[in-house]
């Protein structure tokens, strides 16, 4: 049975928070998405961190993280027992599980060997502190496969109902409809790495069996990173150690007493202790002076190790393909690839939202440092013109949260016919599927009138197209509905300059 603490009452709030963000999350038939969906990104001490080493600069959309950093050194690591999603996820699926007794091949500093490696390469422009961060690794399994599993499954059964009860299944129509307009994913996508994600979600709760919130104790970053905090907090556990004659709090307590003695930075301030003392001797208070149980920093040879460690990482990855990168398309408004880099959370906010279903994790296009940023893959879905959301939803502005007539501007490649491919070159055939499809009002992409030799040898007259490269912004929709299987006749290519389409272009082209 979960006893409803103050803590869990505290833990269930806040879960229902995330999903409800998490629903908001979504294209609803508003151009505008008012809730602060990303809130709990945007108070995430280690994004913050993570964030101010690689990006060295500063954004206001992370003040709530040094709110909760200010916060965490006032009161201690009070987010894991209060507030965090994926801890109250592991609280209540394993509710039963009660093994305080520390898996030994987790035990020790592996997580400092997590952590210091993360937020060093961070240093040396390596951001990947979002592929470890909870909220990230629970939005991610969430987003790209248990809530398009759901929506799939949901519309499955209500074919199948069709096949049991037939023209009776209206009668449950609207609601069907209440589920679809508030609850189901506004379309099913298949992401990649979808899999990976959910595995890694599924791995952390089975984590559970073996030792009570095993991954907050020995592996979450962002735990640590509280932890450590934590320990700088006046506000503690009185009596700090168990008492000689009772002893009770082992059972009570799900991550710090262990060894008989309080560990301050695993204590996740739940104060199931207090609750359930027989004697009611503990109580939670500030105490002065602060007296630091632990040294300040951890060992040399761990904070050597960890900046090493993040130097081999960050090192490698400094090598790029100049012709992988010409293949990333990124979200409208990035123009520099190394600061988008060093910015994006992985997340999965971008991609969760889009429209036209444009953005998909990176796996391996990108390379190690790209892996879960969001890029646009125009033959599966296209930027729809009118859209800001993803720029709306971002967390940390790695994607710029534009008005809709600059974002209209924004490169994010240029269209290239492929004349292998497109119908009236290769075939000498007229198509102006991508004209029409254009949305740029004088049009990106327009055709004129030539005379050319048909394949059957036959002299005639075709529309050959062309591509207005000064007004093309790279939305992808025209890769996205040519006509010709597998590959397009006509593809957006990352460009260098991704400076947006200046006045003068859109307006001595009639844009
Ligand atoms: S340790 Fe990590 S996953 Fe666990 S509650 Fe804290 S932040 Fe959440
Ligand atoms: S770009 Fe997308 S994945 Fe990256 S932080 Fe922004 S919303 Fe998240």
């Amino acid at each position: 049975m979960v006893k409803a603490t103050k803590a869990r009452i505290s833990q269930l709030l806040f879960l229902a928070l995330f999903l409800l963000l998490f629903l908001q999350t979504e294209y609803r038939g508003h151009d505008q998405i008012n809730a602060a969906v990303n809130s709990f990104f945007r108070a995430d001490p280690l994004v913050l961190f993570s964030y101010l080493l690689a990006a060295k600069s500063w954004t206001w959309l992370l003040l709530p993280a040094v709110l909760m950093t200010l916060a965490t050194l006032l009161l201690g690591r009070f987010f894991c027992g209060w507030i965090c999603p994926l801890g109250t996820l592991l609280d209540l699926l394993t509710p039963k599980q009660r093994s305080t007794r520390p898996v030994p091949w987790l035990a020790g500093n592996l997580k400092y060997w997590l952590l210091l490696p993360l937020l060093s390469a961070s240093l040396f422009n390596l951001n990947l502190a979002g592929l470890l961060d909870p909220i990230a690794i629970l939005l991610r399994g969430m987003t790209f496969f248990f809530y398009p599993l759901l929506g799939l499954t949901a519309r499955e059964g209500w074919v199948r109902l069709y096949g049991l009860i037939g023209e009776q299944r209206d009668s449950l129509a609207p609601a069907y409809g209440l589920l679809k307009n508030y609850l189901l994913p506004f379309r099913e996508t298949l992401y990649p790495l979808a899999f990976v994600s959910a595995l890694l979600l599924v791995l952390i709760i089975l984590l559970e069996r073996l030792e009570t919130r095993a991954w907050c104790r020995h592996l979450c970053p962002l735990g640590t990173l509280l932890g450590w905090l934590g320990r700088f907090s006046p506000f503690k556990r009185i009596p700090p150690g168990l008492c000689g004659d009772c002893g009770q709090c082992r059972e009570l307590c799900p991550t710090t007493f262990d060894q008989g003695g309080l560990n301050r930075e695993e204590c996740i301030l739940c104060m199931e202790c207090e609750q359930g003392c027989p004697n009611q001797r503990i109580s939670f208070r500030p105490s002065w002076p602060l007296q630091l149980s632990e040294p300040v920093l951890p060992q040399r040879r761990l904070l050597l190790g960890g900046l090493a460690g993040g130097l081999l990482l960050a090192v490698p990855t400094r090598f790029r393909s100049p012709e992988k990168e010409a293949a990333l398309l990124r979200p409208p408004g990035v123009r520099d690839e190394d600061d988008f880099l060093k910015k994006c959370v992985r997340c999965g906010e971008c991609m969760k939202v889009c429209l036209k279903n444009a953005l998909y994790p990176a796996a391996w296009q990108a390379g190690l440092d790209g892996i879960y940023t969001p890029l646009v893959i125009p033959r599966l879905g296209y930027c729809e013109y009118h859209c800001t959301l993803c720029g709306q939803v971002c967390p940390t502005g790695a994607i710029p949260n534009l008005a809709v007539e600059e974002k209209k501007r924004q490169v994010i490649g240029k269209a290239v016919f492929d004349k292998n491919h497109c119908l009236p070159f290769a075939r000498r055939i007229d198509c102006i599927v991508c004209e029409e499809h254009c949305p740029i009002p004088d049009k990106a992409i327009r055709s004129r009138e030539v005379r050319v030799m048909g394949l059957d040898g036959v002299m005639k007259t075709v529309k050959e197209p062309y591509v207005v490269e000064e007004i093309c912004n790279g939305c992808g929709i025209c890769e996205n509905v040519c006509p010709v299987e597998t590959r397009a006749g006509i593809k957006v290519h990352a460009v260098r300059n991704r400076a947006p389409i200046t006045e003068t272009a859109s307006g001595q082209l009639g844009y």
